[in-house]
């Protein structure tokens, strides 16, 4: 399939983007990576006027973590997130998160901020958002607004990005003594989308879960944080018992569709099933990093 026709610009800086963003409202639209805008393109589902390239816009791919919070550019690539150090050495869920998108070419070139803002409701980078509760900031030619991670997906491919801003950053919290989190991706094939993909966190003091957060994505019209799930986490001491629960409450709030990945309750299950797995993982990194 070829796309139709628009006009093409690479915009010099991030306020020539917005500013190019603003003069062409409603026919502009932003590539980062390209790796889901293109086949739309092709595919003829979207067909705007003109592409705003962010590639040579500067300061937006950074990695770096402050008092409160690991700050990701949104024009950091699946595959730099992965490998940098910070992420290596105390972030291990982001990392086999960003580690199981796609095969290496999607990983070299796709970036985090383009999957959050495309929000595909099978991609993984928003189980995370969500079980986080990270924040996404976002930037117009008239200021910035930090989005909380838990409004920012709306629907299928729909999010709080206006057509005239820039997703600047993904601030996730800052990791603490006690806490951690596991992702877990069932697929059908290495590199495909998942069938179902959970993200859990756990804060655990005294024994119990102080605060648990769990995100889904995969089996429902958009990626949902779990908040049954998360009741029933909270509280409660870490045991196969609770994960179980939580895994059943989790699994009751999806809304799977049959399809080639599978029927209706077989996806259920799975739910169920990633978010144990992820709960233990996150546990126990949570208790050795005490
Ligand atoms: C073969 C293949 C396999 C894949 N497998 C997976 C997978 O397993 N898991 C997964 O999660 N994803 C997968 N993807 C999607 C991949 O991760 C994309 O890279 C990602 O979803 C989009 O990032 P991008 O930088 O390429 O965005 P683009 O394609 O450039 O843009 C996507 C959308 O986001 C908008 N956008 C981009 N950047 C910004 C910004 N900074 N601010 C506001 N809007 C912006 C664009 O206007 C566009 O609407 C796969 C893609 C392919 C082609």
């Amino acid at each position: 399939m070829i796309p139709g026709q628009f006009d093409y610009v690479r915009a010099a800086s991030l306020d020539d983007a917005l500013r190019i963003l603003t003069e062409r409202e409603g026919e502009a639209k932003l590539i980062s990576g390209g790796y889901s805008l293109l086949p739309i393109l092709k595919l003829r589902l979207a067909q705007p006027g003109l592409l705003v390239d962010l590639r040579d816009v500067t300061g937006l791919d950074g990695i770096v973590e402050t008092d409160d919070a690991l700050r990701i550019g949104a024009r950091a690539t699946h595959r730099q997130i992965n490998e940098h150090p910070i992420v290596r050495d105390h972030y291990p869920m982001l990392g086999e998160l960003s580690g199981g998108i796609g095969d290496p070419q999607v990983r070299n070139w796709g970036t985090i901020g383009g999957s959050i803002a495309h929000a595909d409701p099978a991609s993984d980078w928003p189980a995370a958002i969500l079980a986080t509760g990270a924040q996404i900031v976002c930037r117009s030619s008239t200021g910035e607004r930090v989005v909380p991670g838990r409004e920012f997906f709306i629907d299928t491919f729909q999010t709080a990005v206006e057509p005239t801003e820039v997703v600047t950053e993904i601030r996730i919290g800052r990791r603490r003594p006690g806490s951690a989190g596991g992702y877990t991706k069932l697929e059908r094939r290495v590199g495909d989308f998942a069938t179902v993909g959970v993200c859990a966190v756990v804060a655990i003091a005294d024994g119990r879960i102080g605060r648990a957060g769990v995100g889904v994505t995969g089996v429902s019209p958009s990626p949902y944080a779990a908040t049954d799930a998360e009741a029933v986490l909270n509280g409660s001491a870490p045991s196969e018992d609770a994960f179980r629960r939580a895994g059943e409450a989790a699994a009751a709030m999806s809304e799977p569709t049959a399809d080639v990945r599978g029927p209706v309750e077989y996806k259920r299950a799975m739910v169920a099933e990633m978010t144990v797995r992820s709960l233990r993982k996150a546990v126990e990194r949570a208790l050795s990093y005490a």
